[in-house]
Order: structure tokens, then sequence, then C-alpha cells
């Protein structure tokens, strides 16, 4: 197998650092791309954000995150489309490879699947203009199940890629594997992606897992067969950074210096 992608650090990773202190951070454990979070980059400000990646000579792998369109009445769902407009001329004030989306889940005391799902495609629709526009590709990324409720009703791969389907330019899937690795569809799902594939976040599935969301391992301590989802990716043309994204109230409490010394440590060793 080829080396992966180059390495980069998502920045909830190490939540307690600003923007410029993480940015910093890659430099010094030569990590070369960052995928900020809005409200990281809002607290430090756009263009010191802008400023601080640049000065520490990062790619920008990605800007987490848009998405979250479903509400319970139209007024809601205008708000979240211009919140996504904000977070498009962020990613390309940015320089961000993509913005990350995570479309939300039901609205509030719905039980109306399908119709969340239409407003999900309406608001990626509403939106591809403003991405194509800015040249800033809306990277769809499938969360595991067990998020449909509260934070999105996109759950598969080719969930995601039926939406670049009928979308094309401008419209692409993250995969994280955290997510699909228990898809049985995920191998043909990663091939038929092929270059529409714009993003790879890794982390582990710990057993047992002790929270739904913020129980992520670190790479090579849980089951996913991380490798083997990197050469189907490979395989199919993505030639894109890998992306350690962590949520985890256990490496939340470390001291982020030995976090990203371990996540360093694990990119070496799990492919
Ligand atoms: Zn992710």
């Amino acid at each position: 197998m080829a080396a992966p992608g180059p390495l980069s650090l998502n920045t909830i990773t190490v939540k307690s650092l600003t923007l410029s202190q993480a940015a910093e951070a890659c430099a010094r454990h030569g990590i070369p791309a960052i995928c900020p979070w809005r409200d990281v980059v809002q607290a430090a400000g756009l263009a010191n954000a802008v400023r601080a990646i640049r000065d520490a000579g990062l790619a920008v792998s990605g800007l987490c995150r848009g998405g979250m369109f479903p509400a319970s009445d139209a007024a809601g769902r205008a708000a979240a489309i211009e919140e996504n407009r904000r977070a498009i001329a962020e990613a390309h004030a940015l320089g961000a490879a993509c913005l990350v989306m995570v479309v939300g889940g039901l609205p509030a005391g719905s039980r109306d699947l399908p119709g969340a799902r239409k407003m999900v495609r309406d608001g990626i629709a509403a939106i591809l203009e403003d991405a194509r526009a800015a040249g800033v590709v809306l990277a769809l990324e499938p969360l595991h199940p067990m998020t449909c409720a509260d934070r999105s009703v996109l759950s598969t791969v080719d969930q995601a890629l039926d939406l670049c389907d009928e979308f094309g330019d401008g419209t692409g899937v993250a995969i994280d594997c955290y997510h699909v690795w228990w898809d049985p569809a995920l191998d043909k799902a990663i091939s038929r992606a092929g270059q529409r594939v714009k993003a790879f976040h890794i982390c582990d599935w710990l057993v047992p897992t002790a929270d739904l969301v913020f129980d992520r391992g670190m790479p090579g301590d849980g089951v996913i067969d991380i490798a083997g989802i990197w050469a189907k990716l490979q395989a199919a043309g993505y030639a894109g950074a890998v992306e350690c994204e962590i949520l985890s109230n256990r490496w939340w409490k470390e001291d982020p210096g030995h976090v990203l010394r371990v996540v360093c440590e694990r990119y070496a060793s799990v492919f």
C-alpha cells in the first residue's frame, strides 16, 4: 500500500486550544494541514484565522461545518440557509478543500423522517449556486444512524452519493470512518464515489463505547480497519488528507501536546 495522504488535524481533537495555538502546534509537530471548526475560527476572527493558518504554512483540508437544515418552520429553515451561506464565505476565505456538511436531524417533535430528508435536499439546492460561485465543495458527511434523530438524517455513503448524483458539480462526500465503518455496502459505495470523496476523517470505534458522541478512540485503539478503508479510498482515486478528528472526553483531559504526539505516532503506525 502506498503512503497515506498528508495528516490533517481537526481542531476538535484539541479543543482547549485557540486557532492560532492549534496552527502553531501543527507546525511544531510536523502536521501539514488543519480542519478548523467554525466556532474556533469565529473566536479568532476570520482574518486572524486566515493569517494564523498561512503563517503556520498549513493547508486547510476542510471547514467544520455547514448543514443543520431541518427546522420546524420556514423561518428556521431560512435562517439555516443564511448560516450556510456564511459558512461558504468562511470556507472560501480559508481556502478550505471543502465545507463539511452535517445535514441535521429531525426537527423538534417531528416523526417525519422523509420530510426531514427533503428539507436537507432543499437546503443543499438553496446554497449550491453560492458554493459553486465561491469554488467551495459541499462535502456531505453521512453520520452513524444512531445520530439520525438529532444530527444527521444522512446515514450512508450511498445516500450522500444519491444527492451528489442529483446536484453534481459543487458536491462530494466526506468519509468519516467512525460513521460508516459498519456499512456492508461501504466498499462498493467508495468505488461508486470515486473522485467525489473530498475528505477522509479518522478515529476509532471503542468497545465498549461509553458515550455516543464523545467517546471516539485514538486510531488503533478500536475495531475499525482504517488501513483497509484507506486502501479502498486510494483505489477509488482519493488523494486528499487524512484528517484526525477525535471527540473524546478522555483525550480532551490530556495535555494537547501529548495528544498530538500520539496522533502522529498512530498516523505512522495504523496504515
Ligand atoms: Zn467527521
